[in-house]
């Protein structure tokens, strides 16, 4: 049995607390912020409707292991997530699908004539392969009237970087659809925490051999009293920044009640090209809260503020490496573990973090 220090009580923190915990151990949390969650917290407003603080969280998976790890600590509410996004003044279904390319382009295409109309859109535009970059990569899938239309200014926006700056791995996040499966992601398991990401969270942590210590930020040393340090917080940081600092992104989050019902047809709507948000939230959507009131939240992204993104660029990658060396090291001497999308610096999903937990957890 081992004294193991947890530093950082989001997702990462509380499944390999949990895991941990349930193997034996005994468990304590360091959180700098006043609240457990980290990046998935939510609130119930006087509204009635749980506003998402940092910003739209939908779990899906494709595994049956993840879900049921989950459906273990709440109640999900299954949600099929719809993206729409504003560009030359119309709404349009988001990802890119057979609807998608009709309503822009004014044609009637079936599904089997998608992928020849997207060849000649290709065939005219200008690009290198195999692609390196974000915009390569969806050049080459869409050509560039597309590409312009849904993703160079939301990528400038949000990342604040020429897209064919930005790794091509981004753009594997974004699927192409020839259908008219209009939803965002098609995982077999999708949905929304009934009682919120909160109650989650305090659910798994809810253990006899868990200690959790909030508006406790680790520092450097405090792992001398244990036996193991599981680090979820910037990479970086851990090392204090010898090797140089690595981006992270942040994003203003404008929390509003409106005195209406609804203000959009979906969950999120994207702007690529108007205003200087990226997308706006309409919780209820998610949650399934009934209100005479809605709450929405525009995001303006940020270089300030809490992390929420690692920025996939060239520059940062090799940064990773090595900070990754010396990660290694640590971790080879059996001292510390880092995990999650700040201390891996990886654009994981929230099952792609639970699914790292219970890998290294098992490793302990
Ligand atoms: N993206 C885009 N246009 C969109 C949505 C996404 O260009 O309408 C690009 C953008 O670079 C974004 C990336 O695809 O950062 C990943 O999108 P995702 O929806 O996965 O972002 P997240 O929900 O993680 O913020």
């Amino acid at each position: 049995m081992k004294k193991i220090l947890v530093a950082g009580a989001g997702l990462a923190g509380c499944t390999a607390a949990r895991l941990l915990a349930e193997q034996g151990h005994q468990l304590t949390i360091y959180e700098a912020r006043e609240h457990i969650g980290g990046n998935i917290y939510d609130e119930k407003q006087a509204s009635g409707i749980t506003r998402q603080i940092y910003g739209p969280h939908i779990f899906h998976t494709r595994q049956q292991e993840i879900w049921q790890f989950v459906t273990r600590f709440t109640k999900m509410r299954p949600f099929q997530h719809r993206v729409l996004s504003y560009t030359q003044g119309q709404l349009y279904p988001f990802p890119i699908n057979r609807d998608t390319i009709c309503q822009l382009y004014g044609i009637n295409l079936a599904n089997d004539e998608v992928p020849a109309f997207l060849e000649q859109e290709v065939k005219k535009a200008k690009f290198d392969l195999p692609a390196k970059n974000f915009r390569d990569a969806i050049v080459s899938q869409v050509g560039e009237y597309l590409y312009h239309c849904f993703f160079e200014n939301y990528t400038a926006k949000q990342w604040q970087r020429d897209p064919s700056e930005l790794s091509a791995e981004v753009a594997g996040r974004i699927p192409v659809r020839a259908n008219r499966d209009g939803r965002y992601f098609t995982d077999r398991y999708q949905g929304i925490p009934l009682p919120g990401y909160t109650a989650m969270c305090e659910k798994m942590l809810d253990h006899p051999q868990i200690k959790v210590c909030c508006k406790q930020p680790y520092k450097k040393g405090d792992e001398q009293d244990f036996d193991l340090l599981i680090y979820t917080g910037r990479l970086d940081d851990f090392f204090e920044r010898d090797e140089g600092e690595l981006s992270y992104r942040s994003v203003h989050f404008d929390f509003q009640t409106l005195d209406e019902r609804e203000y959009q047809p979906a969950a999120v709507v994207n702007y690529p090209n108007d205003y200087d948000f990226t997308r706006i939230t309409e919780f209820k959507h998610m949650t399934g809260e009934h209100s005479t009131q809605t709450e929405i939240c525009l995001e303006y992204p940020s270089a300030e503020g809490v992390p929420c993104y690692v920025v996939l660029n060239q520059e940062n990658l090799a940064l990773r490496e090595r900070y990754q060396a010396k990660a290694k090291a640590l971790e080879n001497a059996e001292k510390v573990i880092f995990l999650g999308r700040l201390a891996e610096y990886k654009y994981y999903n929230m099952d792609q973090v639970i699914a790292r937990a219970i890998e290294v957890c098992a490793q302990i």
